[in-house]
């Protein structure tokens, strides 16, 4: 197996609080298989090529953990009604919000649809996001639901993380949500673990919505057939999301603005990540989750996009991070942490990803600039190169349009 060199470069630490010079690493079949001070290669080691970092700041790349990327349609102009006051409930009568969404994507083939996702992959790509986490969940039935998730495997660029989100809205031609719920596990599931399609299941859990007693036989059955789970928790009320995810050991709940300090103690205990989506909450003038009394008292925190055509139409994660340092009071070492190894455990990786050690990708940035030029000005990353598995992603491959 061929060896990569990768030597000079100044290795940041895992709290993010400073670096170490002349580092170097060997990676071998896309994984560290050596680290060191690089005067101290094992001569037994003999790689085949050799790249110079000169002296460049070196840390994991990112992972964006929650995203709703593949949909057709623009809800720009719900933004704007939304802004001069009509109400969600309004919007969605006149044939708005997710549904609008849902109708738009069932009318776009699989292969539009794919061109449409790549180029916002791409996107995410040039930000130096080596893993992207994709929900389905503008499908809602059994044919576009597997459309989407087909979409989804067929992208390029990070190594991407499919999550099943039948539970998002009920559609039209279901009564009752547990109706829906029923056609999801009986129907729609054992398709997702038969084709291969996702190994994760989401609901999005509120009052009026998906509730906690329906949300939790669900939740129940997708355990049973081997899906983990994640939930969009506790977002515009305490709807028992985040109580279910505790309970069911979740990898993540994600938005919780609306917790007790209870919830906060048991997030502390416990391995499920709490999700935090500030641009979301920017979008909807929401109040901002309690990222700092998560943080002191001990729970794991990552940051994410939520990037969707409703909520939050930017994949921008340098404003994600600006908010989590303005709105949140998140240190700049605590952002790097919930896009970097917070994110990787929301999604089950951590064994493979969000640091840099032996045993694990060699998936990370490369760049000239410091760790205060990032989370700093919306809308730019600073100058960089990306390595995912050891391979550096030309910006062609970014660029591809
Ligand atoms: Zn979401």
């Amino acid at each position: 197996m061929s060896q990569k060199l990768f030597r000079n470069l100044r290795l940041v630490n895992s709290e993010f609080t400073g670096s170490e010079a002349k580092r170097a690493f060997i990676v071998e079949a896309g994984l560290i298989t050596w680290m060191g001070s690089q005067n101290q290669i094992p001569k037994k080691l003999k790689p085949k090529k050799e790249f110079d970092l000169k002296n460049n700041l070196v840390f994991p790349s990112f992972i964006e953990c929650h995203t709703h990327t593949v949909f057709a349609g623009s809800r720009a102009q719900e933004f704007e009604m939304r802004n001069q006051g009509v109400s969600y409930l309004e919007i969605a009568e006149r044939g708005g919000g997710i549904l609008s969404t849902v109708q738009a994507t069932r009318a776009t083939s699989a292969k539009s649809l794919t061109a449409l996702t790549q180029k916002r992959v791409n996107n995410f790509l040039a930000q130096g996001v080596s893993t992207l986490e994709i929900k389905s969940g503008y499908g809602l039935d059994l044919k576009n639901e597997i459309k989407v998730l087909q979409v989804i495997k067929n992208l390029k660029g990070p190594r991407i993380i499919s999550t099943f989100l039948g539970a998002h809205a009920k559609p039209a031609e279901f009564k009752t949500h547990e109706d829906y719920l029923q056609y999801l596990v009986t129907t729609v599931l054992p398709v997702v673990k038969k084709k291969k399609l996702s190994d994760r299941v989401d609901i999005f859990i509120e009052n009026k919505f998906f509730e906690k007693s329906a949300s939790q036989k669900y939740l129940e059955a997708a355990k049973k057939l081997g899906f983990a789970v994640t939930i969009h928790a506790n977002q515009l009320s305490f709807s028992e999301g985040a109580d279910l995810a505790l309970e069911l050991s979740a990898h993540s709940a994600d938005h919780v603005i609306h917790l007790n300090e209870n919830h906060i103690k048991a997030f502390a205990k416990s391995k499920t990540v709490a999700v935090l989506l500030p641009a979301a909450d920017l979008y909807m003038r929401c109040a901002y989750p309690s990222a700092r009394k998560l943080i002191d008292a001990g729970a794991t925190v990552a940051l994410a996009t939520d990037f969707n055509p409703g909520s939050c139409p930017t994949q921008d994660l340098a404003l994600v991070g600006l908010l989590a340092r303005l709105e949140m009071k998140m240190s700049l070492p605590e952002v790097f942490k919930a896009y970097t190894s917070g994110a990787a455990q929301a999604l089950g990786v951590s064994d493979a990803e969000g640091q840099l050690l032996v045993g694990k990708s060699a998936n990370f940035i490369s760049t000239a600039a410091e760790l205060n030029d990032f989370f700093y000005s919306a809308g730019s990353t600073p100058k960089h190169q990306l390595f995912i598995r050891g391979n550096e992603i030309k910006s062609t491959i970014i660029a591809r349009d």
